[in-house]
Protein backbone atom coordinates (compact mmCIF):
# COMPACT_ATOMS: atom_id res chain seq x y z
CA UNK A 1 0.00 0.00 0.00
CA UNK A 2 1.94 3.43 -1.23
CA UNK A 3 1.09 6.89 0.74
CA UNK A 4 0.46 9.62 -0.98
CA UNK A 5 3.44 12.98 -1.05
CA UNK A 6 2.22 15.90 -0.15
CA UNK A 7 3.32 17.26 -3.16
CA UNK A 8 0.99 15.18 -5.21
CA UNK A 9 -1.68 15.77 -3.18
CA UNK A 10 -1.26 19.21 -3.92
CA UNK A 11 -1.03 19.07 -7.39
CA UNK A 12 -3.75 16.69 -8.06
CA UNK A 13 -6.05 19.02 -5.72
CA UNK A 14 -6.44 16.28 -3.11
CA UNK A 15 -8.01 16.31 0.32
CA UNK A 16 -5.19 17.28 2.78
CA UNK A 17 -6.34 14.62 5.25
CA UNK A 18 -6.39 11.35 3.37
CA UNK A 19 -4.64 13.06 -0.06
CA UNK A 20 -7.40 10.61 -2.18
CA UNK A 21 -10.57 12.08 -2.03
CA UNK A 22 -11.02 14.76 -4.99
CA UNK A 23 -11.33 18.65 -3.58
CA UNK A 24 -13.05 19.88 -6.71
CA UNK A 25 -15.67 17.69 -8.31
CA UNK A 26 -15.32 19.28 -12.47
CA UNK A 27 -11.50 19.80 -14.23
CA UNK A 28 -9.90 23.09 -13.91
CA UNK A 29 -10.51 24.46 -17.67
CA UNK A 30 -14.19 23.19 -18.14
CA UNK A 31 -17.00 25.11 -19.31
CA UNK A 32 -19.33 24.70 -16.27
CA UNK A 33 -18.41 26.66 -13.12
CA UNK A 34 -15.94 24.72 -10.47
CA UNK A 35 -17.81 23.35 -7.82
CA UNK A 36 -15.92 21.75 -4.81
CA UNK A 37 -17.08 19.05 -2.88
CA UNK A 38 -18.23 20.22 0.89
CA UNK A 39 -16.80 16.95 2.59
CA UNK A 40 -14.29 15.14 1.10
CA UNK A 41 -15.42 12.11 -0.66
CA UNK A 42 -12.96 9.73 0.77
CA UNK A 43 -12.29 10.16 4.43
CA UNK A 44 -15.25 12.90 4.93
CA UNK A 45 -13.80 15.86 6.03
CA UNK A 46 -15.31 18.84 6.28
CA UNK A 47 -13.73 21.28 3.70
CA UNK A 48 -15.42 24.57 4.74
CA UNK A 49 -13.76 24.17 8.40
CA UNK A 50 -15.38 27.21 9.80
CA UNK A 51 -18.10 29.65 7.67
CA UNK A 52 -16.48 32.04 5.45
CA UNK A 53 -13.31 29.78 5.76
CA UNK A 54 -12.64 30.08 2.33
CA UNK A 55 -12.28 33.70 2.18
CA UNK A 56 -8.95 33.47 3.72
CA UNK A 57 -8.26 31.84 0.15
CA UNK A 58 -8.91 35.34 -1.37
CA UNK A 59 -5.64 36.67 0.15
CA UNK A 60 -3.46 33.90 -1.42
CA UNK A 61 -5.15 34.08 -4.85
CA UNK A 62 -3.85 37.80 -4.33
CA UNK A 63 -0.85 37.11 -3.49
CA UNK A 64 -0.85 34.67 -6.76
CA UNK A 65 -2.07 37.42 -8.95
CA UNK A 66 0.69 39.70 -8.05
CA UNK A 67 3.25 37.42 -8.54
CA UNK A 68 2.01 36.73 -11.87
CA UNK A 69 1.43 40.58 -12.31
CA UNK A 70 5.03 41.20 -12.05
CA UNK A 71 6.19 38.36 -14.12
CA UNK A 72 4.22 39.31 -17.20
CA UNK A 73 5.11 43.08 -16.72
CA UNK A 74 8.91 42.28 -16.48
CA UNK A 75 8.43 39.53 -19.36
CA UNK A 76 5.91 42.93 -21.47
CA UNK A 77 9.09 45.07 -20.52
CA UNK A 78 11.83 42.73 -21.91
CA UNK A 79 10.13 41.98 -25.38
CA UNK A 80 8.53 45.27 -25.78
CA UNK A 81 11.28 47.20 -25.13
CA UNK A 82 10.84 50.52 -27.94
CA UNK A 83 6.96 50.43 -26.59
CA UNK A 84 6.57 52.59 -23.82
CA UNK A 85 2.55 53.12 -23.89
CA UNK A 86 1.54 52.17 -20.46
CA UNK A 87 -1.56 50.13 -22.58
CA UNK A 88 0.47 47.34 -23.38
CA UNK A 89 0.96 46.44 -20.05
CA UNK A 90 -2.44 46.82 -18.90
CA UNK A 91 -3.83 44.39 -21.40
CA UNK A 92 -0.96 41.91 -20.95
CA UNK A 93 -1.48 41.95 -17.10
CA UNK A 94 -5.00 41.89 -17.57
CA UNK A 95 -4.97 39.03 -20.21
CA UNK A 96 -3.09 36.20 -17.48
CA UNK A 97 -4.93 37.26 -14.96
CA UNK A 98 -8.00 36.40 -16.67
CA UNK A 99 -6.23 33.07 -18.00
CA UNK A 100 -4.74 32.25 -14.84
CA UNK A 101 -8.26 32.42 -12.66
CA UNK A 102 -9.21 28.88 -12.82
CA UNK A 103 -5.56 27.77 -11.93
CA UNK A 104 -5.72 30.88 -9.09
CA UNK A 105 -9.06 29.65 -8.01
CA UNK A 106 -8.42 26.06 -7.03
CA UNK A 107 -4.88 26.09 -6.15
CA UNK A 108 -5.53 29.37 -3.91
CA UNK A 109 -7.72 26.93 -1.72
CA UNK A 110 -5.23 23.81 -2.11
CA UNK A 111 -2.49 26.06 -0.72
CA UNK A 112 -4.96 27.34 2.40
CA UNK A 113 -5.57 23.97 2.96
CA UNK A 114 -2.54 22.05 2.77
CA UNK A 115 -0.08 24.72 3.99
CA UNK A 116 -1.68 27.15 5.85
CA UNK A 117 -4.41 25.23 8.17
CA UNK A 118 -2.66 23.60 11.45
CA UNK A 119 -5.90 22.41 11.87
CA UNK A 120 -6.01 19.94 9.38
CA UNK A 121 -3.40 17.07 9.40
CA UNK A 122 -2.80 14.58 6.98
CA UNK A 123 -2.87 10.85 8.42
CA UNK A 124 -2.31 7.73 6.72
CA UNK A 125 -4.61 5.72 8.37
CA UNK A 126 -7.12 7.31 5.58
CA UNK A 127 -4.81 6.51 3.10
CA UNK A 128 -6.05 3.79 1.55
CA UNK A 129 -7.28 2.92 -2.04
ZN1 LIG B 1 -10.15 13.07 2.59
Amino acid sequence: MSKTSKIEAMAKAKCPRCRRGNLFQNSMYGLRSQKMYEVCPHCGLRFEVEPGYFYAAMYVAYAINVAVAVTVGVATYIITKEDKSPWVYIIAILIASVLIAPFNFRYSRVILLHLLSPKIKYNPDYDYD
